[in-house]
């Protein structure tokens, strides 16, 4: 095929695919600012120093790169050529390190989300994905909240529908 494309057009396509190619997490940022969510990023202070914070949330996404994390997916499952026992026992460390900073935060309160790399290809399945993920935090939210703060206002305005609650949590104390 004859390339029909000047340098100057041709750089400018390439310019256009690659900002179109953007990284996972930027992906996953403009997906969720899209749907109305503000988050922080990198925030420190806490266990793992997840990749996007929802703090009204308390939930924490971490956005893995399917090689490196062991995904369970075709990206996941590739064996490096040379020095597969060297790759092996880094992305072993690299499991058990993602395991133990999603249990510190759990112990924290927070609710950990992973979105992997190869669920970030397709915009619209990423956008239901992280609709539903976040649909299932909010309703776990009351119960959350009402074990992570000692704000006596929020646990009043709990009072009248969460007396039940209250009083297991108060019982387990
Ligand atoms: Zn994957």
């Amino acid at each position: 095929m004859v390339d029909v494309h000047s340098a100057e057009q041709r750089s400018r396509n390439m310019a256009a695919i690659r900002s179109k190619n953007t990284s996972p997490e930027i992906r996953v940022r403009s997906a969720l600012h899209a749907l109305g969510f503000r988050f922080r990023l990198h925030k420190k202070g806490l266990p793992g120093k997840p990749d996007i914070v929802l703090q009204k949330h308390r939930t924490a996404i971490f956005v893995h790169g399917c090689f490196w994390h062991s995904h369970e997916c075709r990206y996941g499952a590739v064996t490096p050529a040379t020095r597969p026992q060297f790759w092996a026992d880094k992305r072993y460390d690299t499991i058990l390190r993602d395991e133990r900073k999603s249990q510190a935060l759990r112990d924290l309160g927070w609710r950990v989300i992973t979105v992997w790399e190869c669920e970030t290809k397709n915009p619209e399945a990423l956008r239901l994905m992280l609709v539903q993920k976040m649909n299932e935090v909010e309703k776990l939210e009351p119960a959350q909240k009402r074990r992570a703060t000692n704000d006596p206002k929020r646990i009043k305005a709990t009072d009248a529908t969460g007396r039940g609650h209250q009083a297991l949590d108060e019982e387990a104390r």
